[in-house]
């Protein structure tokens, strides 16, 4: 599209996406119209706020299609199974989510040079590596930004004053589901474990959506070596003539290949000198925190920025700048010889697992909301680390039944709460199971929800409750 004067388009769901996209869209010229399922006060002061630019809105009904619409442009949480979409598919409407308008204006601000966008996905450590990449693409010197599910939103970086040569962009699989025409410099799926499989349907249409992401590639298409699954989208994507695929791996990389020899990470895809088979690019110490996971990411992230045409030395650099967000397997504290380490963003099996395999003897705090997870395979795989299990929330009878199966001579503490405070007294339980050296590790495989209102809250309660047995100690 590039006339949008009078253009019929609907927005479906306001909020942090719609709302933003309505004002774009309005500044175009289009006609717009807001729908949206919620009718409450905070969505008529944002109604309001629309409303007075010109903007159409309905409140409260968010299932009709509304006559004339020419394009929906959606937020990227709303399911593809809703009537809206069905009754646009009917009607031959198309339908963008705002990752794919944001792709579609990215040329439209005049003397704005159109920056490449260098794309990660995958179950987890999208956000971790989005981060780092931005971190060597800056210590390139290159202007750079993290954008999309995180940080600075994809609109405002391609409409927006700041010009940037190259974008750092997370994207989530709904975000990917919606985004048909994306064509990325490169992209790297991260890994594939099944979430969010209420949303997609099935594991096939998640893994075709994150698969999505690697279409029309330009230049590498970044996959993981032990997680096949994404080799596999890598070989089905249509992409653009001498795109490469490029794998990562914690082993030693062959040719095509990152990966890892004797502590350092080393490149033997994006050689320079061609007398040599492999560029070191930085030592295992140089990444925060240096888990197997983590040195994955790193990786990933160095794999895309090399595509990019990033020197090595920038990739040491831009690692060492690079620290964590926060509730990401961040140390809180010691106390009385045990480490105290918050990974409350570990909300999936697949993420807990990861975070587990980084420690020795562990006594794990775990317990949430279980979003139709099943917990065999993490507690099988790490029942030999465990000194003690404390459980908390809604859904901790779910790992109690997996660790009776496999893992029945560790401890289990299962507290029968989902107060927020239970988490002082989840923090004491484990105080009590560990012997000096031992990590206590929340890491809940779950999501908050049901204790608390997100990941940060239940993170910042753990760390509380830290301080409270330092102080007492
Ligand atoms: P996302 O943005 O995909 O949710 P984050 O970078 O925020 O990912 O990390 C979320 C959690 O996932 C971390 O706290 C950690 O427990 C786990 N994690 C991070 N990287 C990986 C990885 N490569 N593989 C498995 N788990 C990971």
């Amino acid at each position: 599209v590039t006339d949008w004067q009078g253009k019929h388009v609907t927005v479906a769901g306001l909020g942090v996406s719609g709302v933003p996209a309505a004002k774009v869209l309005h500044g175009l010229g289009a006609r717009v119209t807001v729908v949206n399922d919620g009718d409450d006060a905070r969505t008529r002061e944002q109604a309001a706020e629309l409303q007075a630019l010109g903007v159409t809105v309905r409140l409260g009904d968010g299932a009709t299609l509304p006559e004339g619409t020419e394009l929906v442009v959606t937020a990227p949480g709303w399911r593809p199974d809703k009537p809206l979409f069905l009754a646009a598919e009917r009607a031959g409407v198309p339908v963008w989510g705002d990752v794919e308008l944001a792709w579609r204006l990215r040329d439209t601000v005049p003397g704005k040079p159109v920056a490449p966008w260098l794309c990660v996905t995958g179950t987890n450590g999208k956000t971790t590596t989005t981060q780092m990449l931005a971190s060597i693409l800056r210590a390139a010197g290159l202007r750079t930004a993290a954008v999309g599910n995180i940080g600075v939103s994809l609109l405002d970086a391609v409409l927006g004053d700041e010009p940037y040569d190259v974008l750092a962009v997370e994207l989530s699989s709904y975000q990917l589901h919606w985004a048909p025409s994306l064509r990325a410099h490169s992209a790297a799926v991260l890994n594939l474990a099944p979430d969010h499989l209420d949303w997609h349907g099935s594991m096939e249409a998640y893994a075709r959506d994150k698969g999505r992401v690697y279409e029309g590639n330009q230049v590498a298409c970044v996959y993981n070596v032990a997680d096949k699954a994404t080799e596999d989208l890598v070989r089905e994507a249509d992409v653009e003539e001498g795109c490469r695929a490029v794998g990562f791996t914690l082993g030693t990389p062959g040719p095509s290949q990152l990966g890892v020899v004797e502590g350092i990470l080393v490149d033997r895809a994006f050689v320079e000198n061609r007398g040599e088979s492999a560029q070191e690019l930085a030592e295992v110490p140089d990444v925060t925190p240096p888990a197997p996971h983590n040195i994955a990411n790193a990786l990933a992230a160095a794999a895309l920025a090399r595509a990019f045409g990033v020197p090595p030395q920038a990739v040491r650099d831009g690692l060492r700048a690079f620290t964590p967000d926060a509730h990401r397997i961040a140390h809180v504290a010691d106390v009385r010889g045990v480490a105290y380490v918050d990974d409350s963003k570990a909300t999936n099996t697949h993420a807990a697992e990861a975070s587990l395999a980084a420690y020795g003897s562990i006594v794990w705090i775990a317990g949430g909301l279980a979003k139709g997870a099943t917990f065999d395979e993490l507690v099988a795989r790490s029942a030999g680390r465990l000194r003690g299990v404390v459980l908390i929330g809604a859904d901790r009878a779910l790992i109690r039944e997996a660790l009776a199966r496999h893992a029945p001579e560790v401890p289990v503490v299962d507290l029968d709460r989902t107060d927020t405070g239970a988490m002082l007294q989840a923090v004491q339980e484990a105080a009590r199971l560990a012997q000096p050296g031992d990590t206590v590790l929340l890491a809940p495989a779950c999501a908050s929800m049901d204790m608390f209102a997100n990941y940060n809250k239940r993170g910042d309660a753990f760390a509380e409750a830290v301080r409270e047995l330092g102080a007492g100690a």
